[in-house]
């Protein structure tokens, strides 16, 4: 072996040892995106639109999703992170990746160790609405509602570390009034059951709330943004700041994830792939419809989407720890 087959035979042993070494024809079969939730809600919605997005710039394979869903997103991060670091399986998850540690007293991975970022995809803003018998008629009558009948009234959730549960957190921490929780494994039965009055509140991303709010399937009262939305149908519902919930703000945001020690030259092409799908017309047209703002900034490298989750787990840390929920 001369010393130029050496170097090659002992860098190509070195960069399969380390898991750095890729197929130069990835991606040349599906890919699996995990969604930690529930088919038809609304981290589901974000991926199969995504998946869609992402196929053109990765070769035309098929992105297919596997709903992994419960307890609050963790046993869906918990599958991705185990996944053989292929570039094969990915992990599309919100910001239950950020509230998960906050949350969960042990866990079988961790969200900074674990996983290799690979970009932010985008911010949803949260509406808080009701079933449809529900008798108040407006935020206000919400409040005084939740005030009079607190030991009465539930609130859906799509389990501990959802973002429906954050939202209801802090709207209970924020009013002072403690509600009876109702755990589902994603936004999507609780919406259901909400529809067929078997829960009272449900806090949720305008992904999955939208078109029930349009159909007047839910009562909508407010948004959790600082401002009101655009969007023609949500427009004219109240802040809860203008509401009078002083600092009342929740943005849910959407990430892309593989599990640690994915090769870097395979990293690199989903998120160039996550870039272009990022641009793509048909993916923006059908997130703006939804009022989800697709992420154009620094977030959609992996440094940036990194720096983001951990400046999160650092925002939301005390303001769950204030609130005193937590889970085994
Ligand atoms: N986004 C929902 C939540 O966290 C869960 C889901 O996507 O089904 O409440």
């Amino acid at each position: 072996m001369n010393k130029m087959m050496q170097w090659s035979a002992l860098a190509l042993a070195a960069a399969t040892a380390t898991g750095a070494y890729a197929d130069a024809s990835y991606p040349n079969k599906p890919i699996t995106i995990v969604v930690p939730f529930t088919a038809g809600g609304p981290t589901d919605r974000v991926a199969r639109d995504l998946a869609e997005a992402l196929r053109k710039p990765l070769n035309g394979v098929t992105v297919v999703i596997d709903n992994a869903d419960g307890a609050g997103s963790t046993i869906g991060m918990a599958k991705a992170a185990r996944a053989k670091a292929d570039g094969y399986t990915l992990l599309l998850n919100h910001i239950g990746v950020a509230t998960a540690p906050i949350l969960y007293r042990k866990l079988s991975f961790d969200v900074t160790k674990d996983f290799e970022y690979l970009g932010i995809i985008n911010d949803v803003p949260m509406t808080l609405i009701g079933k449809p018998t529900l008798a108040p008629n407006n935020y206000k009558e919400l409040a005084a509602y939740l005030n009079k009948e607190k030991d009465k009234v539930n609130l859906a959730n799509a389990g501990i570390g959802s973002a429906s549960h954050l939202c209801g957190l802090l709207l209970q921490s924020t009013l002072k009034i403690p509600l009876t929780a109702v755990p589902y494994k994603g936004a999507a039965p609780a919406i259901a059951d909400l529809m067929g009055n078997q829960v009272d509140v449900l806090c949720d991303q305008t992904t999955n709330t939208t078109g029930q709010i349009e159909g007047k399937k839910v009562k909508a009262y407010a948004v959790t943004t600082n401002k009101r939305l655009t969007t023609p149908s949500l427009k004219d519902l109240p802040t809860l700041q203008e509401e009078g919930l002083k600092g009342f703000e929740v943005t849910i945001w959407h990430g892309l994830y593989a599990p640690k020690g994915t090769p870097a030259d395979i990293l690199k092409k989903v998120n160039d792939a996550l870039k272009v799908a990022l641009k793509d017309p048909e993916f923006i047209k059908k997130s703006e419809n939804l009022s989800a703002v697709v992420a154009t900034d620094q977030r959609i490298t992996p440094e940036g989407h990194k720096a983001f989750v951990q400046a999160e787990i650092a925002k939301w840390t005390p303001i769950i720890k204030a609130a005193g929920t937590f889970a085994d």
